[in-house]
C-alpha cells in the first residue's frame, strides 16, 4: 500500500552553472534542476496543467506564532498566515513565470489528498498538523495527486509538523523559520524534487545551497529565498507566456486509460532540524525524500 521511492535523478545545465560542468535546458541537455517524476523508474515530470492553482490555509494555524493585535483597527493578525502567502508568492514573484497562485483564503478543510467521490470538495490546503501522524523527523509533507500517465497535477496539500517543530518567523532566535520551510514545501507542491537527492549530478555547492535541498539546520533561513538552481526551474517549467515545458514528457503510447494514483510526497524540509549541541549527528538526520504511494 505504501511505498518509499527514491526517484531517478534528471540532471543540470546552464554555463558555468555554478562555476561548474555547463548545463541547459535544450533537448539531450542535463537541467540545473529537478522535477518529480510519475513514476519510481522514470515517467512524466509533473506539473500543474495550467500555470495557475488555488489554495486555501486551514483556520485553525499554529499557537507557534502569536497574533499580532492592532488594537486601533481592531483586528488581531495570524501572522502564520501571512507568512505562508508569502511562501507561494515568493514562486511567482519571478518575472521569467506566469505561474499565479490564486489565495483562496482559510477553509475549514483537514482532507489531505483527493477524494475521488467528492470531486467539489477538494481542496489545496496548507494545515499545521498538532497531531503528527509521520516520521517525527520530517518537519513539512506535502501530498500531491496526479495523473500518471500525463504527470499533470490536480491536486496538492502541504501539512507542517507542528507537533514535533516550533516555527517562529522572525530573524532573532529562529527556530524551524516558517518562510523557509513553506517556500520549500511550494516547490514541490509545483512539482519540483530535491536537488541534492539521492543520483542527483547537480554541483553539490548548487544543490546543497537550493530552497529544494531536503535537510535544514536550526534556525535556517536560506531558502526563504530561491536560489539559481530554483529559479531556473520555475522559469523552465511554467515560462512567462509560453507554454508549459515538461523536464520528461508526458507518456506517448497509446492509451491505456489514464491511471489516476495518488501520491505523497515525503518533503522533510529539514530533517537536519537540531542545535549544534545535539549529539544528533547531521548526516544522519538528512533523511531522503520520500514517495508516499496509495493506489486508489
Ligand atoms: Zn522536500
Amino acid at each position: 500500500m505504501i511505498a518509499f521511492l527514491a526517484l531517478a535523478a534528471a540532471a543540470a545545465m546552464q554555463p558555468e552553472f555554478c562555476g561548474q560542468t555547463p548545463y541547459g535546458t535544450g533537448a539531450g541537455q542535463t537541467k540545473p534542476f529537478i522535477c518529480s517524476r510519475a513514476q519510481e523508474d522514470g515517467g512524466p515530470s509533473l506539473n500543474w496543467p495550467s500555470k495557475k492553482a488555488t489554495f486555501k490555509i486551514n483556520t485553525k494555524g499554529t499557537e507557534d506564532i502569536p497574533s499580532e493585535s492592532d488594537l486601533d483597527a481592531g483586528v488581531s493578525a495570524n501572522l502564520e498566515f501571512t507568512t505562508v502567502r508569502q511562501g507561494f508568492s515568493t514562486w511567482t514573484a519571478l518575472s521569467c513565470t506566469d505561474f499565479q497562485f490564486t489565495d483562496g483564503g482559510l477553509t475549514a478543510s483537514e482532507r489531505v489528498g483527493f477524494d475521488f467521490r467528492r470531486l467539489d470538495e477538494n481542496e489545496n490546503i496548507v494545515i499545521f498538523q498538532n497531531s503528527w501522524a509521520h516520521d517525527p523527523l520530517v518537519i513539512g509533507l506535502t501530498t500531491a495527486t496526479f495523473n500518471s500517465q500525463t504527470g499533470e497535477i490536480f491536486d496538492a496539500d502541504i501539512e507542517l509538523n507542528d507537533e514535533q517543530y516550533d516555527f517562529t518567523n522572525k530573524n532573532t532566535n529562529v527556530q524551524t523559520d516558517l518562510l523557509n520551510t513553506v517556500v520549500h514545501e511550494v516547490g514541490h507542491f509545483l512539482g519540483f524534487d530535491h536537488t541534492d537527492k539521492p543520483g542527483s549530478t547537480l554541483p553539490v555547492a548548487c544543490a546543497s545551497t537550493a530552497t529544494m535541498s531536503k535537510t535544514s539546520t536550526l534556525g535556517e533561513t536560506q531558502k526563504r529565498e530561491l536560489a539559481t538552481t530554483d529559479q531556473l526551474g520555475m522559469c523552465f517549467v511554467y515560462p512567462t507566456g509560453k507554454p508549459i515545458q515538461h523536464c520528461n514528457p508526458p507518456s506517448t503510447t497509446p492509451a491505456p486509460p489514464p491511471i489516476i494514483r495518488q501520491i505523497g510526497s515525503s518533503l522533510e524540509d529539514g530533517c537536519a532540524q537540531t542545535s549544534p549541541a545535539t549529539v544528533w549527528p547531521l548526516a544522519l538526520l538528512a533523511v531522503v525524500h520520500m514517495l508516499r504511494r496509495r493506489r486508489l
